[in-house]
């Protein structure tokens, strides 16, 4: 069990405000505390967790610790009975220090250190991916009884917004010598798996992923592997926000998906699990930020990306920009600027009849990188004002660096009683 007793840690409600209620009582209640603050609410993943259900019934998910691994969202996942997916010796001890079975494991990540991979024994955790021939040789040597999936690189020109086919998968062409050598190995490998790329965008790349796995899968039969697991990845989305780019839904991807399932991988022969990070947790996090400093400054003095000169760009116009340096930033939670530079909608306590002015917001550290949003209309805020940002849960906490020794956002946790 953890040392951390999530229950201290979260305060239940008969109904939860609006979040902007909520992140206003915060203010109200700090005084002059001015750090960044997240606010999580537990029944969020709960409620996540009912439509994963019905949506997939057919379809364990294996929980992608890398997408936000604070205790309390572990702790209740894991209460829920969920089974988690882990790259690293830590992520896979933090899981086990929950009390939860080493079967309730992936060691999803294809590339292991050996030390990992040893604890990964010694632990008893065999179910693992891998997508070449010198993993399959250092698997032979530290676990060779290990449980191996293979994880394919889908070919397809479907839309994501984070490819991890460069680094990630082998491709469907040539999975026959990869078998071929863990058969020379005597390794025991069970099934496929893939990963379309994290925020999918396209319902069509489930499909297709999922009749590539049938022809690897096949492949593996035919050279006498007992496949019977396939593992169908991430990518899920998971935000209450939608825009033009993300405006799939999970119940789509589930209902191409199921119909996919069904027509590649009927029966019940075959256990097909999946790796969900984002669609569990990202909307279940907001994060209120302190204006530290405004600076107005027009157009023409800004210097612009690629030039030593101000104002070099002949299609600006000469009005004035406000910039909000906020106290959390790309060194923070907003990790997700490298991949998405559109994926984050400040939410202010202006009404919303004032008017907009063009802004910038950026991260307190030295770093002129740390820019969250470029352009951005928001009313005339000042130094002090609170904002905050909704569907905050994916890829924040875990990327927070220690650059500039800035101070970590607080956690506030948060559950209405009925779910709990
Ligand atoms: N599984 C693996 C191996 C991953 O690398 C990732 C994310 O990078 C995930 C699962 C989770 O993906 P997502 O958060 O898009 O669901």
């Amino acid at each position: 069990m953890t040392n951390v007793d999530v229950n201290t840690r979260v305060e239940r409600v008969e109904k939860l405000p609006p979040v902007s209620n909520q992140i206003q009582e915060k203010i109200d209640a700090f005084g002059h505390e001015d750090n960044a603050f997240a606010i999580g609410n537990l029944g969020d993943i709960i409620r996540k967790h009912r439509i994963w259900k019905e949506c997939f019934p057919r379809i364990e998910p294996f929980y992608a610790v890398k997408c936000n691994d604070v205790d309390p969202v572990i702790r209740i996942l894991a209460d829920m009975g969920l089974s988690f997916d882990c790259a690293s010796k830590i992520e896979i001890q933090k899981i086990l220090d929950l009390g939860v079975d080493p079967s309730r494991i992936i060691y999803a990540n294809t590339f292991k250190q050996s030390s990992f991979l040893k604890y990964a024994a010694e632990k008893g955790v065999s179910l693992m991916t891998f997508d070449c021939e010198d993993e399959l040789e250092k698997i032979k040597k530290v676990y060779p009884e290990a449980k191996l999936v293979l994880r394919i690189c889908p070919q397809s020109n479907y839309k994501v917004k984070f490819h991890l086919g460069r680094k990630f998968g082998c491709h469907p062409l040539r999975t026959s010598e990869l078998f071929q050598v863990a058969r020379r190995l005597q390794l025991n490998v069970i099934g496929v798996s893939f990963h379309v790329g994290s925020g999918c965008l396209e319902t069509g790349a489930f499909a297709e992923a999922i009749e590539q796995s049938r022809e690897v899968f096949d492949i593996g039969l035919a050279m006498g592997f007992n496949m019977h697991l396939l593992d169908i990845g991430g990518g899920f989305p998971g935000k209450k926000i939608q825009n033009v780019e993300t405006n799939i839904t999970f119940k789509e991807i589930g209902r191409v998906a199921n119909k996919s399932l069904d027509k590649y991988f009927p029966g019940n022969n075959v256990r097909i699990i999946a790796e969900p990070g984002r669609y569990y947790v990202a909307s279940a996090f907001t994060i209120a930020v302190n204006i530290i400093t405004k600076k107005i400054v027009m157009d023409e003095e800004i210097v612009q990306p690629n030039s030593t000169e101000c104002g070099d760009d002949p299609t600006t116009e000469n009005k004035p920009v406000r910039m909000y340096v906020i106290n959390d930033g790309i060194y923070g939670c907003f990790f997700e600027c490298f991949i998405d530079p559109r994926c984050y909608v400040p939410s202010h306590f202006k009404s919303i009849d004032k008017e907009l002015y063009n802004s910038t917001i950026w991260g307190p550290t030295c770093d002129a990188l740390d820019l969250i949003i470029d352009n951005v209309k928001l009313p005339d805020l000042s130094t002090g004002d609170w904002i905050y940002f909704k569907d905050m849960g994916a890829y924040s906490f875990p990327t927070i660096s220690t650059f500039n020794n800035m101070p970590r956002v607080n956690e506030f946790y948060t559950c209405e009683r009925q779910l709990w």
